[in-house]
């Protein structure tokens, strides 16, 4: 028998477009939930302005569950604010705190002995000056923490910027080779305090400028790949990890994977769950909230297509092209107030039901013709 227990209040902190749709789900599953806002006039106080707070005492005292959609706060602040509660959150704090930066990260993944691109913590400018004695240029350098959609990641190709990088972003910086990427793959999972879990798909990615533009399902890679990121993907949950993570994974010439980071919440790449998938990975969280089992994901093949501003201004109407009939087309604008160039306003779901058609053009053309 399952003792299913129905939170009496799921309290979410965050207020950006993950936090929204898991509060949608929530809404969907009959789930009261709280938020605990970061930002002023989010999509999600105006969506739900009865279910949002900023006071932090109010928030842990009215929610038994806690679960979070992004990594702001440090493990110390999130034991400060949850208190005896702190056993509650979904993430698990200690599986939480590996994804607050990413040398943490890496630390974890080389304990595991899953294989990421050969990489250095920079600490200090002392440590700088050896980077050359182990990387050729060009290489990568990372932002530690702070850094998202590629804002905190640079191509360096010599000492003068690298200078400027280690400005720019601080220490401890994180160097690392530059990989021939032939492509790019993410895939998560869900895994419960008891061992519950559930694999979302793997999918393929594909960036311009560092920028996520297009996921795919399925990924078009070999057998090799796919097995390499199940290891990986196993590993890290056998290790064990509690709560919903999503990790990325790069592809080289040689189809050798290696593992680039992860996130302990849900994730851009696997939006197309929501309307691809059996079950979303929004739903896979509340499911694991309310202690109830976690099914089996199957997906439909798909594409989603990330939707960035490309005008300044508020209510910005987006324009589609026309697609085929036949692709079911779901459009998604997360309410953001202002609209500017480069800022993820939307996303926009295509799900090939009959199997016909090339979705991978499609997206294509969605990026040529789109209009926000
Ligand atoms: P962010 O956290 O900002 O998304 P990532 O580490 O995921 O930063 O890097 C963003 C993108 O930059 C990656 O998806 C990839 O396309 C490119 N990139 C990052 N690191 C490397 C690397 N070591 N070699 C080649 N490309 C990289």
């Amino acid at each position: 028998m399952t003792h299913h227990k129905k939170p009496s209040q799921i309290g979410i902190f965050g207020d950006g477009q993950l936090a929204l749709m898991l509060a949608e789900s929530f809404t969907l599953k009959n789930l009261p939930f709280l938020a605990l806002l970061q930002s002023d006039n989010s999509p999600l106080e105006r969506t739900f302005p009865q279910a949002v707070t900023r006071d932090s005492a109010r928030f842990v005292d009215e929610c038994d569950v806690f679960t979070l959609e992004n990594e702001f706060l440090k493990k110390d602040e999130l034991l400060q604010i949850l208190g005896a509660k702190s056993t509650q959150l979904f993430p698990a704090i200690d599986s939480y705190h590996h994804f607050a930066d990413k040398i943490s990260q890496r630390n974890l993944f080389q304990n595991l002995g899953l294989p990421s691109p050969k990489w250095m913590a920079v600490l200090s400018h002392t440590d700088l000056k050896n980077v050359t004695s182990r990387f050729s240029y060009p290489l990568i350098a990372k932002a530690s923490s702070g850094g998202y959609d590629g804002k905190g990641v640079r191509v360096i190709k010599n000492e003068i910027e690298l200078q400027s990088a280690s400005e720019a972003f601080g220490y401890p910086l994180l160097v690392e080779e530059k990989v021939s990427l032939k492509t790019e793959v993410a895939q998560g999972f869900v895994r419960t305090k008891t061992g519950d879990m559930s694999f979302l798909p793997l999918v393929e990615t594909l960036q311009q400028d560092g920028i996520c533009h297009l996921v795919q399902y399925p990924a078009n890679v070999s057998e090799k790949v796919m097995t390499a990121v199940q290891n990986a993907l196993t590993r890290l949950a056998d290790y064990p990890l509690v709560g919903i993570f999503n990790f990325e994974f790069f592809v080289d010439e040689n189809d050798h994977v290696t593992i680039n980071e992860g996130a302990p919440r849900p994730h851009n790449s696997q939006h197309l769950t929501i309307d691809a998938s059996s079950v979303s990975q929004f739903d896979l969280v509340a499911l694991a909230l309310s202690q109830l089992p976690l099914p089996k994901v199957t997906t439909t093949p798909s594409i989603m297509v990330n939707i960035l501003g490309q005008t300044t201004g508020k209510d910005v109407p987006l324009i589609l092209p026309e697609l085929p009939s036949s692709v079911k087309v779901t459009p998604k604008l997360y309410g953001k107030e202002k609209c500017a160039p480069g800022r993820k306003m939307g996303h926009v779901n295509l799900v090939d039901e009959d199997g016909t058609h090339d979705l991978k053009s499609l997206g294509e053309k969605i990026l040529r013709e789109y209009r926000l």
